[in-house]
């Protein structure tokens, strides 16, 4: 074993295995494999190997496609076969519930580049025989689907790595990881100490451990899982030789089970409710090839639905049943990227799908290592997408709550119980006595809306507008027309501090900063121009003669900012970022009469001259200090004020009690974001994303390339000087009972003309591989086939995507944000736009002027 490496590979599952071949293939071969014991010692050796493309996370979903052409080229690499049986597969709908989720995920596929098709029962029943097609009201055909020998595809990756020059270590166990001060990691093992500049934890079941070395708890945690295998049986037999073909792979969501073809027989396995996770505190190091014992009575009410929807499989015999363990994040999709807050240290695991996402996980970790990005919108499997409060407990109730609804429909106003409450701000309890429906922001109870009284506080969960419907309104129209207080603790809160901050962020963000007193709003971008934050900035009075900005961002994305921050602060330690999280709460006051309340409750004047829209002050509300900025998301006159939780029950009591003469209601995140939509306002992750670019995103106005050379510049110049392809533009939607949730596709009458924007960029500027292994840059290499079935209708063709969308209150109108060709972005021709919901095409008009207060007049007077 030699004693210094590039980067060290902590782990021969199949994960570890395809990080390896991708740092090989990305050109550094100065690497190496350590493994315990054998290859595939952890869940890789008794996967049931089935793969599939599709995901709910759209940019997973990609990834996903990548890893299953990905087999091909590493089985001509390494000379070993992987066993690809690409049979393709169904998803069974039993309820029109289900049929609408599969319509929503078939419409995705429009402009994913994947070619799925919405069948009958009876065309499923033709590839899968053994089915009663009666308990079915429609199935979703994915031709991207089959399985593969585990071992083998395991193995395929490990020699194709040994070919391009890496080396593997077996028998070896990884005791310790420690760091010098100049950021060296020494890896101690059984064998010897390496010296490597990065290591990667694809310590699958011991990922936790792993982690632990360097004081890290990440959410990740083993679950038992089972599936069984038939004896052969001659309906299968029976079927392969009357057709010449394999049967394919089934997913019945009802009866939370997947089956397929194995050999002779048939192989079905349970995402069983009553689900078990497997040595939830710590991995024992010597669990390695052994089975867990089978527990048939757990899954027994599956097998029973299984039995009645699949009569052909009750009457086979069973073989073998197969319990194994194997890991989930709390959101069952992988943790891949640095961990924030070490350097070189990177993760690759809770990949609970290792045979469908394992290639994609692979690709984008090298990528990362290798260039400093991952190359492609990995949000969906970022580990810094969770935060502290994600502990050992919570993880597991999480990961319990996962497993168990791996099959079921998430609704989009559908809240998941588990682990919550888990952060409360001090005005949980009267927000509870308010009757508000609490949804779960970052970890942290927030209102989502108030319930009238009498009335339980609980969202009737739909696809269609729901129980919130009236309530929002009420919210929305008394804010517009009155005033109204929601709680905003849910935002990300920074400060910058020292001399040169206002340097760093300069260097970081794309506007200009304010002067003292002032906010601006800034995206900030990557490398590649593509845009990777968005922010309101204040600049306070100097402390001790050091600059001093407050930032607030989006929650969900603390720990990804703060990762780019630390990467770029200056070495020597003149700047400090302090991130609040919730040592920082809010209360925003938006709404004609907002002005008149909060001059009740401060000392100062705060008159349309003294407190002028984008300013920020220090000072006291209701007797609390604050920081208060003259802004809200509603778009309307408004404030946001910000304090100590200590002084949060105080300044809210204050308000409420200030507020009574002026009609003062409270409202919930969904009535503000109705609000934002009026006001054509992007949100981050959803509007604005790394897949774009600021011009795609009509972020122009903010981006100030003259300013100085800021990260980004370059390629945001240039896409300025070619022109955006695309452009995020505003719809009003004709829409019936059903609002668009985000993802839909987008229609355009546009003869035959084709704007060549069908598919959804996915990747960005960093160099990566295509399918045969070529390097390319700048395209999308993970796209998939572009050939994809239900693109064009006669004149009408899919030329774009929604991001988000609902319904805008005051206004009264269904509207949606998305991205179309940037040639169509400014016509508001009615006629020209259709956007898919739930299958039916409803005829929209991009709307480039907000519906509610256009000019802007509102927010400044
Ligand atoms: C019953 C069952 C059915 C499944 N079916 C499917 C399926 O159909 N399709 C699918 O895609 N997935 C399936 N899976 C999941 C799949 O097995 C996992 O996604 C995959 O194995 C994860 O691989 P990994 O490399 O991350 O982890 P692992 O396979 O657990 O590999 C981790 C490796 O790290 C090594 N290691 C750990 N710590 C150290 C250390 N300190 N030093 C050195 N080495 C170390 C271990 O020995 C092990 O070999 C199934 C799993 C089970 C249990």
């Amino acid at each position: 074993m030699k004693s210094h490496a590039k980067a060290v590979v902590i782990g021969g599952g199949v994960v570890g295995c395809s990080v390896l071949y991708h740092l090989a293939k990305s050109g550094w071969t100065d690497i190496m494999l350590i493994e315990r014991s054998e290859l595939t010692s952890g869940s890789s050796w008794h996967a049931a190997g089935g793969f599939h493309t599709l995901n709910g996370d759209p940019n997973v979903a990609k990834l996903q496609a990548y890893t299953v052409q990905l087999y091909k080229e590493i089985e001509e690499i390494s000379g070993q076969s992987c066993s690809l049986h690409l049979t393709g597969g169904v998803m069974m709908a039993d309820t029109p519930e289900r049929m609408d989720f599969l319509r929503l995920a078939h419409a995705k596929g429009r402009y994913l580049g994947m070619d799925t098709e919405l069948i009958t029962p009876s065309e499923a029943k033709a590839m899968f025989p053994l089915m009663d097609e009666t308990n079915f009201v429609g199935a979703m055909w994915d031709p991207v689907e089959g399985h593969l020998d585990p071992s083998g595809t395991t193995h395929a990756y490990a020699k194709a790595a040994r070919k391009l020059g890496a080396e593997i270590v077996l028998r070896n166990r990884v005791v310790e990881l420690t760091q010098e001060v100049d950021g060296t990691w020494n890896v101690v093992t059984e064998q010897g100490t390496v010296k490597a500049e990065h290591v990667v934890n694809c310590g699958g079941l011991w990922a936790r451990e792993i982690g632990r070395m360097v004081g890290v708890e990440l959410p990740v945690l083993a679950m038992e899982h089972m599936y069984l295998l038939t004896e052969p049986m001659p309906e299968v037999e029976e079927f392969n030789k009357s057709t010449g073909r394999e049967m394919i792979g089934v997913l019945d969501f009802k009866g939370e089970i997947y089956t397929r073809q194995e050999r002779n027989g048939i192989l079905l396995g349970t995402y069983e409710k009553a689900c078990k996770p497997w040595s939830p505190v710590s991995t024992p190091w010597d669990f390695g090839h052994e089975l867990l014992q089978p527990d048939i009575d757990r899954i027994a009410p599956s097998l029973e639905i299984g039995f009645k929807h699949f009569p052909g499989i009750e009457k086979a015999g069973i073989k073998q049943i197969i319990n194994g363990p194997f890991t989930f994040a709390l959101d069952g999709n992988p943790l891949v990227g640095p961990v924030q807050g070490l350097t070189n240290f990177w993760c690759a695991c809770a990949v609970m799908a290792g045979f469908s996402q394992g290639g994609g996980v692979g690709l984008a970790l090298s990528n990362w290592m290798v260039h400093g990005d991952p190359g492609f919108d990995v949000w969906g499997m970022d580990v810094a997408r969770f935060g502290e409060w994600a502990t050992l407990r919570y993880t597991n109730a999480k990961v319990r709550e996962n497993y168990s609804r791996r099959f079921s429909i998430r609704f989009p106003n559908e809240e998941l119980p588990a682990a919550r409450p888990a952060q409360t701000t001090p005005l949980y309890d009267t927000m509870i006595a308010n009757n508000a429906v609490m949804g779960d922001s970052w970890g942290l109870e927030t209102p989502l809306w108030f319930a009238p009284r009498g009335s339980e506080p609980k969202d009737v969960v739909s696809f269609h507008r729901s129980n919130d419907f009236g309530p929002i309104s009420e919210e929305v129209r008394a804010t517009r027309e009155k005033v109204g207080v929601t709680e905003i603790a849910n935002f990300a809160k920074y400060e910058v501090s020292g001399p040169g901050a206002e340097d760093f962020l300069n260097r970081l963000m794309t506007n200009r900063m304010p002067k003292t007193g002032r906010i601006v709003l800034t995206p900030m971008l990557n490398e590649f121009g593509r845009l990777i934050g968005d922010f309101t900035i204040a600049k306070a009075s100097p402390r001790g003669g050091e600059e001093r900005f407050m930032i607030w961002g989006s929650s969900a994305a603390q720990k990804y900012h703060m990762r780019w921050f630390e990467k770029h602060l200056p070495k020597d330690g003149s700047i400090r970022i302090h991130r609040f999280d919730q040592t920082l709460v809010g209360l925003s006051i938006a709404g004609p009469k907002s002005r008149d309340l909060l001059q009740k409750l401060v000392d100062v004047d705060i008159s349309t001259t003294a407190f002028r829209f984008m300013d920020f002050r220090e000072m006291a509300v209701g007797g609390a200090p604050c920081m208060v900025n003259r802004i809200t998301y509603t778009g309307d006159l408004g404030y946001e004020i910000w304090m100590a939780p200590a002084y949060q029950r105080l300044v809210y009591k204050a308000i409420k009690e200030a507020g009574e003469e002026f009609g003062l209601v409270d409202f919930g995140m969904r009535a503000l974001l109705s609000m934002r939509l009026e006001k054509n306002f992007p949100t981050w992750f959803r509007e604005l994303r790394p897949i774009y670019g600021p011009f795609e995103g009509s972020m122009d106005r903010f981006i100030k390339l003259e300013k100085n050379d800021f990260i980004g510049r370059e390629a945001a110049a240039k896409e300025q000087a070619e022109g955006p392809k695309l452009r995020r533009v505003s719809f009003i939607v004709d829409a019936a009972d059903a609002d668009v949730m985000g993802d839909e596709p987008i229609w355009a009458k546009v003869g035959g003309k084709d704007y060549g924007t069908v598919e959804k960029p996915h990747g960005y500027g960093a160099p990566r591989f295509d399918a045969g292994g070529k390097e390319v840059r700048g395209s999308n290499a993970a796209e998939g086939a572009s050939a994809v079935r239900g693109i064009v209708d006669g004149d009408w063709r899919v030329v774009g995507w929604v991001t988000s969308g609902g319904y805008a209150h005051y206004v009264e109108k269904s509207m949606a944000q998305g991205y179309v060709p940037a040639a169509l972005a400014e016509n508001e021709s009615a006629g020209l736009f259709e956007i898919e919901i739930l299958g039916h095409r409803r005829p929209a008009r991009v709307n480039v002027e907000p519906p509610f207060d256009p000019s802007g007049e509102k927010m400044r007077t």
